[in-house]
């Protein structure tokens, strides 16, 4: 019998108590935030979205190697001497970096290919909105090269590679037909 009207209390009591927390937090001033529409200002050095300059990218694929976690994938092409460029910096551009992808559904945050970078044009950003439902919409693509203006490129280094190296592979031969023909005299 006891234990019947300590249930009845019992069934009673608590849904009192859990009034009260409610009575007391709508005077509390509220700690959540209505987001989209309302945003915290996060803190200067928070780590996000990462974002290349490629106007100051030099193409030296320092923050490649620097990276944990490979997600930084850059591919180079030598620049002929007159198409090297200066960045804001006044580094030189020997380099045209035809393909700049970072993978940013593998980056850490960590934050650590940006500390070697001479002319700092790699950098996070305050986004953090970059969800998306398809992983690979998650690879970011920097360089504004074409595949199509890459293979030009390549192919003309290759072409002024090849131009370079004739004297050099001529000049043995040369040594040799004087070697020969001073054995003939
Ligand atoms: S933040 Fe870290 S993991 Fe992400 S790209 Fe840079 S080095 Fe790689
Ligand atoms: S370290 Fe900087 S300059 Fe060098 S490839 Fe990376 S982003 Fe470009």
């Amino acid at each position: 019998m006891v234990r019947y009207f300590a249930n009845i209390w019992h069934a009673f009591w608590t849904p009192l108590v859990g009034m009260a927390l409610t009575w007391r937090h709508l005077f509390m001033p509220s700690v959540t935030v209505q987001y989209p529409d309302e945003r915290w200002e996060l803190p200067p050095n928070s780590r996000m979205q990462l974002f290349v300059n490629m106007d100051d990218c030099i193409g030296c694929a320092q923050c490649e190697r620097a990276c944990p976690v490979q997600c930084i994938s850059i591919e180079t092409v030598k620049a002929l001497p007159e198409d090297v460029k200066e960045t804001s910096t006044g580094h030189k551009i020997r380099l045209h970096t035809t393909k700049f992808d970072i993978d940013m559904a593998k980056c850490c945050y960590c934050n650590l290919c940006t500390i070697p970078c001479p002319t700092e044009c790699i950098y996070m950003t305050p986004s953090f909105e970059d969800a998306t439902p398809d992983r690979f919409d998650l690879v970011y693509h920097f360089t504004q090269i074409s595949p199509q203006h890459a293979a030009e490129l390549a192919e003309k280094a290759r072409r002024a590679e090849e131009e370079e190296a004739a004297p050099k592979a001529a000049r043995p031969k040369r040594g040799i037909a004087a070697a020969v023909a001073a054995e003939g005299d």
